[in-house]
């Protein structure tokens, strides 16, 4: 049976590597235990573009290799086969990652004064910094306001107990 598209393991492929990855992803699932030529030859794809993204996914242990003697020619190859009981894991921590960021990120939010000066180019400052320029933005020289951040709290708080739902799921 042949597995064209979009299961987990070829997404997750995607997500690290782009397009080169996805084809080297679906080339596994159809071969299984393929070696890296057999990749290459499926894919299209030169040799050194497969074996980046097979080391990358085994040292992301999405991915195993075992090493074998080539009966023809006699050297070592690997023969590589998809992990897919990996595939949640690895969705699982990155999901995780994205989830202490932005709780980091609501905790700078809620810590902070915010002010900025309405030019689009000008960076925004925190309360601490404004009071050093007095209140004046030091590139365009415009007063700086506060800018209130509620809608964008509300917001990180939304998404935070999205995933913490999904994550405990
Ligand atoms: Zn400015």
């Amino acid at each position: 049976m042949k597995i064209e598209y979009e299961d987990t393991f070829v997404k997750v492929a995607g997500l690290i590597g782009g397009p080169d990855y996805v084809r080297v992803a679906r080339a596994l699932l159809n071969n299984e235990n393929a070696t890296d030529e057999e990749i290459a030859s499926a894919t299209g794809l030169k040799i050194k573009t497969v074996r980046k993204a097979l080391y990358d996914l085994f040292g992301r242990s999405l991915i195993t290799g075992v090493r074998v003697r080539d009966p023809k020619r006699g050297w070592f190859v690997y023969r590589w086969k998809a992990q897919r009981d990996q595939t949640d894991g690895f969705i699982q921590t990155q999901k995780k990652k994205i989830l202490n960021r932005l709780k980091q990120r609501l905790e700078y939010e809620d810590a902070h004064e915010f002010y900025h000066c309405g030019t689009p180019t000008c960076v925004t400052r925190t309360f601490e910094e404004s009071m050093e320029s007095f209140f004046k933005c030091p590139t365009c020289q415009k007063p700086l306001n506060r800018v209130d951040n509620t809608e964008l709290r509300a917001a990180l708080r939304w998404k935070i107990k999205q995933l913490e739902e999904d994550i405990n799921k």
